[in-house]
């Protein structure tokens, strides 16, 4: 089967940029009508306007995340708009690293804000519509952090570990009308968030990385567009992780 999300509507939280981006372009390149959306108005015009240059269809909605009013805003016209929504994807998210010793209140509050209390308000907006249609996919992007946890990020572990005990509660609650949640936990992937680390701790994760690269954006991307399709009919509640193999 090949995938098609023709007539589909997707939404992709955070999609100016690196993977939210990339898996906004898989979408569009499997025919769906994608809507980006980011907290940064400029920046989200920018994107709207290369998709456009590059025949995409796709709409742009600025919306801040942990804004209960942007988000309402975000679901209520693209439902307007477009007459449904199909997948939503929680990509938006921020890291604020330190060992907690040293961690303000600012970065514990803000990174659970932004990756885990994000998550919840779009879902709770969105799911209204997907009860009503019966049907609906939902994507969340965590990280092999969410897992494993790691020293100097207990503030983004926690909130992508929070992600994973929320997908999985809120997939029991919706398998009954038909809806998927699923997660991608992506390891080391290069993009803006990654590539401000020094070299030696590059170094390091790609001592435990066995396939002995870092990913690329579409390696997020293409499992996140599996998991939203009827392909993934079947699968509920799980978490792949994209990591080259650093966790097993
Ligand atoms: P990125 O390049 O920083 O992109 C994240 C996007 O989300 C940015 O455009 C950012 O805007 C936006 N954003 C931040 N706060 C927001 C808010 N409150 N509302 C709406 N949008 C907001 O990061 P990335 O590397 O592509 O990461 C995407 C997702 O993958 C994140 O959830 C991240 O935790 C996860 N992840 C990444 C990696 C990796 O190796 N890169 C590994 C595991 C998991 P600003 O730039 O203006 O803040």
């Amino acid at each position: 089967m090949r995938i098609d999300f023709s007539d589909k509507n997707v939404i992709v939280t955070g999609s100016s940029q690196g993977i939210g981006k990339q898996i906004a372009k898989t979408f569009g390149n499997s025919n769906a009508h994608v809507i980006l959306t980011d907290i940064v108005e400029d920046k989200l015009e920018q994107t709207h306007q290369e998709f456009l240059d590059q025949d995409y269809s796709c709409s742009a909605i600025p919306c801040n995340v942990t804004d209960k009013d942007d988000v309402q805003n975000l679901i209520k016209t693209t439902y307007k708009e477009h007459g449904s929504i199909d997948v939503l994807i929680n990509n938006a998210g921020i890291t604020r690293d330190g060992l907690l010793m040293r961690m303000k209140e600012e970065a514990w509050d803000s990174v659970l804000e932004t990756n885990l209390k994000g998550a919840f308000l779009t879902t709770r907006a969105a799911i209204r519509y997907f009860l009503k249609q019966r049907s609906g996919s939902i994507v969340n992007i965590s990280s092999v952090v969410g897992i494993t946890g790691n020293a100097g990020q207990s503030n983004y572990s926690a909130s992508k570990a929070g992600l994973i005990g929320f997908s999985k509660s809120v997939a029991q609650e919706l398998a009954p009308r038909n809806i998927n949640v699923n997660l991608v936990a992506p390891g080391f992937i290069k993009t803006k968030m990654t590539e401000e680390l020094p070299e030696d701790i590059k170094e390091k994760y790609l001592d435990n990385i066995p396939l002995k690269y870092f990913g690329d954006p579409e390696d997020v991307a293409n499992a996140v567009l599996f998991l939203a399709s009827p392909l993934a009919r079947y699968i509920t509640g799980q978490v792949i992780k994209v990591d080259g193999g650093m966790v097993m």
